[in-house]
């Protein structure tokens, strides 16, 4: 509805509005709730409670969805430069590349190492998988900033577990 918007902001007052649109985002600050949080937040604190407690980590579905994850420092990034230097009011993706789309398994796995998590896995094929594919094309974005780069995913969900046990006490949870 905000693309609607926007286009009829152009047409009728020649307003330059425009709308991104990301692909699943995490980092510091997320919600980081088991029940409500995305898959990426939710995980982290299922996993420093598993090792709180000894227990196992609960995986929900066959671990096989896959999906693009993006750091929220690369998105910020990114949004700077949608403010300053886009120009266009058709939306832009905003993504990693087709190549670099996971599976939760693999997300799960980036985790517990980051986390150094030694307990069991289990994966709750009672719970929905979802969507299996939700992938997006970043050529747009590529076309623009060729050069743009990404965080490692490895090296941001690392960063994310190390906030999130730094900050244990105050994060949204
Ligand atoms: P979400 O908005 O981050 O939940 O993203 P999606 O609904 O697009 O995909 C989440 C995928 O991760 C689904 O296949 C879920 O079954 C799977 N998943 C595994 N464990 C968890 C979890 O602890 N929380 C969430 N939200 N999803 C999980």
């Amino acid at each position: 509805m905000i693309d609607v918007q926007n286009r009829g902001y152009f047409e009728q007052h020649g307003c330059r509005f425009t709308a991104v649109i990301p692909t699943n985002i995490f980092g510091p600050h997320d919600n980081f709730n088991i029940e409500d949080g995305h898959v990426l937040p939710g995980l982290i604190h299922k996993v420093y409670l598993a090792k709180q407690t000894g227990s196992a980590l609960t995986v929900w579905g066959t671990g096989k969805p896959r999906r693009q994850f993006i750091y929220s420092l690369d998105l910020a990034r990114l949004f700077l430069w949608v403010l300053r230097e886009y120009e266009e009011v058709e939306p832009i993706i905003l993504s990693v590349s087709e190549e670099d789309e996971v599976s939760i398994k693999e997300a799960a796995d980036a985790i517990v190492e980051a986390m150094d998590f030694r307990g069991e896995l289990i994966f709750d094929t009672t719970k929905a998988d979802g969507q299996f594919k939700k992938t997006a094309s970043n050529a747009k974005l590529r076309r623009y900033l060729p050069g743009f780069q990404f965080t490692p995913f490895r090296q941001a969900v690392q960063e994310t577990c190390a906030w999130f046990r730094a900050n244990y006490a105050s994060a949204r949870k």
